[in-house]
């Protein structure tokens, strides 16, 4: 991996701009995943499916606090143990006094945005529990210790070269970028881990209110191993995950596997009421559900609910000219990325100015907003964050004094002219490319001409323009 997420922004960016194997993981990933989704969604009436996706969504939302008392009163009758977690050290805290309870040393897992938010494999190693990854995504990263990059497939920065020359490294495989035989080699790996764990740990996609019901939707069944087969199941799940009936997570599943994978439906989609009841031959003994917060009420309280409406599905990440050329790994150490990413990092922070770079990852195309299956207004989310964070005085000092001084002269129009000027007359003294636009500007603007021009100024100029237009009107009002 060639981006240090530790990094600051910009070099963050520098760094993934560079990576050529990268670029090309990234172009060739997105492109599929684009194609697929356009293809899926050909097929119905998408603008019904996203109607009818949101308007569960905001339901959920906007009935939040007593769907989740539903949601944990209907748990327990199931015979589950439910927690809850105001941040993310509680969540781990929580988890650990579990696997410290039942002695465990292995855990397995699926694949969930969640525990990498809380950095749950962290928390539990050292505590001496080791955690395998069952995604073979998720594992396929955790072999090359590296994040995941992209919301639902973590490996997306990775060519399939890069994958065979993994396996090889690390499994001791023949070498080969044939998916099925990565894919037996990771099966045989992993069929011991969960024969052996003695934990399994899950995200969770959808919890259903009515019937107390934690769903995962998953393509290789390792879900379904991870919520059934080790005798402790923990679910954990930010509050955010909660629709009121069945049938809106089937709709909604459906919404989230067109928009993430071009699929129908998902291979698997895995219901887990409860720990195994008398008579039942399989299923965990115990199950337990943490609820997490870690800053969702807090984006209620901002005013953002419309972050907390998304489905994680990944389908603005792989619209998005930026992530499409950065990847996940440039929005730093965060477990999300891309246009959302940009959304809900900032505002799960307890500063938001420490990711103040994020909302201006996006060019504001809008693309993201058009493939949102719930119809998320990204753009003017970002938008809004930016104006929050003016306000916060987030950005640097040199930043904002500039702006500030701009703001002074635009308000004078003489000041203003005379800079102009000025400005003018000193660009005739920087170095130029063929049709006059500058190449190359001093320190501290060097930056802009490192990768473009500084366009010339046009002539004939604006007040040029403008007095001439003001001279016509009149002529051809006389006339
Ligand atoms: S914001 Fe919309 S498109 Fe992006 S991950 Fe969430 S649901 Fe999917």
């Amino acid at each position: 991996m060639t981006v240090d997420p530790s990094a600051n922004f910009r070099t963050r960016v520098e760094q993934a701009l560079g990576d050529d194997n990268l670029r090309t993981a990234l172009d060739r990933a997105t492109s599929r995943l684009r194609g697929k989704r356009t293809t899926a969604v050909a097929a119905i009436d998408l603008e019904r499916l996203r109607d009818e996706a949101r308007a569960i969504r905001e339901h959920s939302i906007r009935r939040l606090p007593e769907m989740l008392e539903q949601l944990e009163r209907n748990l327990i009758a199931n015979g589950c143990q439910v927690h809850w977690a105001e941040t993310g050290t509680e969540a781990t805290d929580i988890i650990n006094a579990i696997a410290r309870q039942h002695g465990v040393r292995r855990a397995v897992k699926s694949k969930s945005m969640t525990t990498e938010e809380i950095r749950l494999n962290e928390a539990l190693g050292q505590e001496g529990v080791a955690v395998v990854e069952t995604d073979l995504g998720e594992y396929i990263i955790q072999l090359a210790d590296e994040p995941p990059s992209h919301i639902t497939a973590p490996v997306l920065h990775k060519r399939a070269e890069d994958i065979a020359e993994l396996f090889q490294r690390e499994l001791g495989m023949h070498p080969t970028t044939d998916p099925t035989e990565i894919c037996a080699a990771a099966r045989r790996q992993l069929r011991g881990e969960f024969l052996a764990a003695e934990l399994g740990i899950s995200g969770c996609n959808f919890a259903i209110a009515e019937t107390g019901t934690i769903c995962i939707v998953t393509n290789e069944g390792n879900g379904r191993m991870v919520t059934s087969m080790a005798p402790v199941y923990v679910a954990l799940l930010g509050i955010e995950k909660i629709v009121p009936r069945v049938e809106d997570a089937i709709l909604l599943w459906q919404a989230v596997a067109r928009s993430a994978t071009g699929q129908e439906t998902t291979v698997y989609f895995s219901m887990s009421s409860g720990p195994r009841g008398p008579g039942q031959v399989d299923g965990p003994r115990e199950m337990h559900v943490v609820l997490l917060d870690n800053g969702r009420t807090r984006i209620l309280e901002r005013g953002y609910a419309d972050a907390l409406l998304c489905v994680r599905c990944g389908a603005c990440l792989n619209s998005c000219p930026i992530y499409r050329e950065i990847g996940g790994h440039a929005y730093g150490e965060t477990a999300y990325s891309g246009p959302i990413g940009a959304v809900v990092t900032p505002l799960l922070a307890d500063n938001p100015a420490t990711f103040r770079e994020l909302p201006y990852a996006s060019s504001l195309c809008g693309v993201c907003r058009e493939v949102c299956p719930v119809k998320i207004d990204l753009p003017r989310l970002l938008l809004d964050l930016r104006h929050n964070l003016t306000q916060l005085k987030a950005s640097p000092r040199y930043e904002r004094t500039a702006v500030r001084a701009f703001a002074r002269a635009a308000e004078r129009p003489r000041t203003y002219q005379r800079l102009s000027r000025i400005v003018r007359w000193f660009m005739r003294l920087l170095p130029q490319n063929q049709d006059g636009d500058v190449s190359k500007l001093p320190p501290p603007l060097s930056a802009w001409t490192r990768s473009r021009v500084f366009p010339k100024p046009a002539t004939p100029g604006f007040r040029e323009l403008w007095r001439a237009r003001g001279t016509q009107d009149t002529t051809s009002g006389d006339g």
